[in-house]
C-alpha cells in the first residue's frame, strides 16, 4: 500500500515538474518575442503604444467612478469637472480604438509606414498632457511620463516621430503651465486642495495609481530590451570568432589566442606548442565526391581534432583545409603525443559518401615547440609552416617537429 503511495507521489511530482517546465518554456518564448520588439514592423510598434495607452484610460475612468462614488467626493475632487473628464476619457478611448483599427488596416497594407507612429505618438502624448493638466502639470506623473516615455520611445520607435511628439507635447505642457501661472487657466482644476490627512492620502495614492501603468512597463520593457541586446551582442561576438562551417575558432580568433599564449609563455617562462596541419590531397575529395562532401570532411576533421586535444588547447581553422592548434604549457614531447593521437584518429575516421563509399582522410602536421624562449607569433607560424612543408614533401600523413631555440 505504502509502495503504491510512494509511486503515485513520485508520479504526481514528475507531472508537476513537467508542467512547471512547460510553463517556464512558454514564458521564455513570450519573453523572447516581446524583447525582440525592436525588430517589429513600424506599424506594429505603433500598435504596442496604443494597446498600452487604451487600458490606461479605462483605468482612469475607473478611478473617476470610484472617486464619484465616495461620500466625501466634494472634499476630494471638483465633482462637475470630474464628470466632464469622464466623458473626455470615453472620447479618448473611442478615438484610440479608431486609430487602432487604422493601424490594423495599415499593418496589412503598409506595415512599414511611419505615419502611424506619428499619429499614435501624438495621440499618446497630447491626450496625456490633457490628463496631466487636470491634476496639475507640475506633478510626479507628468515628470515621469515626460522623461520615461521619450527614453523608452527612442529605443523602440522612430526617432523623428518621438522627437515630433515630444516637442509638441512639451510645447503644449509649457503653454498650459504658464497659462495657469498667469491665472488664465485654473491649476489642477479637478483637484480640491487637500485639507486633512484623508484627502492627502487619497491624492498621494491617486498619483501612484496614475503613474503605475507607465512606471512598471517602462522598467520591465527596458530590462527586456537590455537583456535582448546583451544576448544579441553575445551572439554577434560568438559569430565573429567562430568559423561558420566547422564551429571552431576562425582565423582571427585563433591568432588572437596564439598572441595571448605567446605573451603568457614569455611571462611565465613556460612551454608552448603550435601546430599547423593541412589535409592531404583534399582537392581530390572535392573533385571526386563534390564540394558538399568536402565540407563534411572538413567538419569531421574539426570534430576529430577537437576530441583528441586537451581541454586547454585551442583549435582553429586557418583557411581552406588548414587548421591550427595552440597547446599552452605543452613541450615538444607532450605536444607530439597529442598530435600523434590526432594524426592517427584522423586517419581512422570513417566518412561515407552518398553512395556509401568510405572516404579516407589524412593530414600533415608542422609542429613547433618553444620552451621558455622569447618568440614572436609570426615566427612561430613561419616555423610551423616550414615544418608542414617538410611533412608534405616527406610523404604526407606525418608530423615534422621544430624545437624553437631562439636567442
Ligand atoms: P596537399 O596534400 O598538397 O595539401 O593537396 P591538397 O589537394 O589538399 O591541396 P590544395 O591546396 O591543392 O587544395 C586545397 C583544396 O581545398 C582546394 C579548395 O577547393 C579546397 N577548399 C578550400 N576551402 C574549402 C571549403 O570550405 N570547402 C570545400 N569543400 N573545399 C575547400
Ligand atoms: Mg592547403
Ligand atoms: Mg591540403
Amino acid at each position: 500500500m505504502s509502495k503504491f503511495y510512494k509511486h503515485s507521489d513520485e508520479y504526481s511530482h514528475r507531472i508537476i515538474r513537467e508542467n512547471v517546465g512547460t510553463q517556464i518554456r512558454k514564458i521564455r518564448v513570450w519573453r523572447k518575442r516581446l524583447s525582440a520588439a525592436l525588430e517589429w514592423s513600424s506599424v506594429d510598434k505603433g500598435l504596442i503604444l496604443l494597446t498600452m495607452i487604451l487600458p490606461i484610460y479605462g483605468q482612469y475612468l475607473l478611478w473617476s467612478f470610484y472617486v464619484l462614488s465616495r461620500h466625501d467626493r466634494e472634499k476630494l475632487v471638483n465633482v462637475a469637472l470630474t464628470t466632464e473628464t469622464m466623458k473626455i476619457e470615453v472620447g479618448f478611448i473611442i478615438v484610440g480604438v479608431l486609430i487602432l483599427f487604422f493601424g490594423l488596416y495599415l499593418r496589412r497594407t503598409k506595415p512599414n509606414s511611419l505615419i502611424f507612429q506619428h499619429v499614435a505618438l501624438h495621440f499618446f502624448s497630447l491626450t496625456l498632457v490633457a490628463m496631466s493638466y487636470t491634476i496639475g502639470t507640475v506633478s510626479f506623473c507628468a515628470g515621469l511620463v515626460l522623461l520615461g516615455a521619450p527614453v523608452f520611445g527612442f529605443i523602440l520607435l522612430d526617432r523623428q516621430a518621438v522627437w515630433g511628439a515630444t516637442i509638441t507635447a512639451l510645447a503644449v505642457l509649457l503653454g498650459l503651465s504658464y497659462a495657469t501661472a498667469y491665472g488664465l487657466l485654473p491649476y489642477a482644476p479637478i483637484m480640491v486642495t487637500p485639507t486633512d490627512h484623508i484627502s492627502n492620502l487619497f491624492w498621494m495614492n491617486s498619483v501612484f495609481f496614475f503613474a503605475a501603468p507607465f512606471f512598471i512597463p517602462i522598467i520591465l520593457m527596458a530590462d527586456q530590451m537590455l537583456m535582448w541586446w546583451r544576448e544579441r551582442e553575445e551572439k554577434i561576438r560568438h559569430m565573429s570568432r567562430t568559423d561558420a562551417l566547422t564551429g571552431i575558432h576562425n582565423r582571427m580568433s585563433i591568432l588572437g589566442i596564439l598572441d595571448h599564449e605567446v605573451a603568457r609563455a614569455e611571462r611565465s617562462k613556460s612551454s608552448l606548442s603550435f601546430v599547423i596541419l593541412d589535409l592531404d590531397h583534399f582537392k581530390k575529395v572535392n573533385d571526386v565526391w563534390g564540394h558538399p562532401m568536402g565540407d563534411l570532411v572538413l567538419k569531421t576533421a574539426a570534430k576529430v581534432l577537437k576530441h583528441n586535444i586537451r581541454e586547454i588547447d585551442a583549435l582553429g581553422r586557418y583557411g581552406g583545409e588548414e587548421f591550427v592548434i595552440v597547446l599552452p604549457g605543452a613541450d615538444h614531447i607532450e605536444a607530439q603525443k597529442i598530435i600523434e593521437r590526432c594524426r592517427i584518429k584522423l586517419s581512422e575516421a570513417e566518412i561515407f559518401s552518398d553512395n556509401n563509399t568510405l572516404i579516407k582522410v589524412t593530414a600533415s602536421f608542422g609542429l613547433v615547440s618553444v620552451n621558455g624562449h622569447t618568440v614572436e607569433s609570426h615566427a612561430l607560424i613561419k616555423t610551423a609552416d616550414e615544418a608542414l612543408y617538410l611533412a608534405k614533401h616527406s610523404g604526407r600523413n606525418r608530423i615534422e617537429t621544430t624545437i624553437f631555440e631562439a636567442v
